[in-house]
């Protein structure tokens, strides 16, 4: 049950990220990391589908650097968390180790969907803009048409049927640290 879940996400994120890629790559843009790490911003996930995989992922990795990862994870929440408020300290996520991420294959789609200027197209509400990162120096470039709602639409339905899987109704809203430790 579990499997055929994961790999309709995984069809979800190897479209995201092959459209990321040719957009990225008309931009003549190659992320090639920089000072503002997009793997320091704080990103709040919202899909407990993107959690289990992430942990999936996780589980398979070695337990010293998982035992690792985790104590990271516990600072970067401690300093990050002060009861419900969270404040951005540009902290390297916990996965991060040595500029990769340990969980590339399965990290969420605002890693993936990160960097390039973008649209989302939201029902009764204006059309948001998104600016892309700083490195790109997208504002120099004429736009071209990134559209992230199709993904999200994509991502609601596969939670919506994990939801019903594993019977959760609640909200999620954590980092990854969020996701590893608790
Ligand atoms: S999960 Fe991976 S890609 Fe996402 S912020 Fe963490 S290290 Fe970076």
């Amino acid at each position: 049950m579990t499997s055929n879940i994961f790999h309709q996400l995984s069809e979800i994120y190897m479209t995201m990220d092959r459209e990321w890629e040719m957009t990225a790559s008309q931009y003549g843009f190659r992320c090639k990391g920089c000072e503002d790490n997009c793997c320091k911003s704080l990103f709040f996930h919202h899909t407990f589908i993107e959690k289990a995989f992430l942990l999936h992922g996780f589980k398979q990795l070695p337990p010293n650097t998982q035992e690792e990862a985790l104590s990271r994870a516990g600072t970067y929440y401690n300093k990050t968390f002060t009861g419900k408020t969270a404040r951005s300290l540009k902290l390297i996520c916990p996965l991060n180790q040595d500029g990769q991420c340990l969980a590339y294959d399965y990290r969420p789609m605002i890693c993936r969907l990160h960097g390039l200027p973008h649209e989302l197209h939201r029902p009764g509400a204006a059309t948001f803009k998104g600016p892309g990162c700083h490195a790109g120096l997208f504002d120099k470039h004429k736009y071209i048409p990134f559209d992230r709602t199709p993904f999200y639409k994509k991502m609601a339905q596969v939670e919506r049927l994990f939801r019903q899987q594993i019977r959760k109704t609640e909200k999620i809203k954590e980092t990854v640290a969020q996701m590893l430790l608790f």
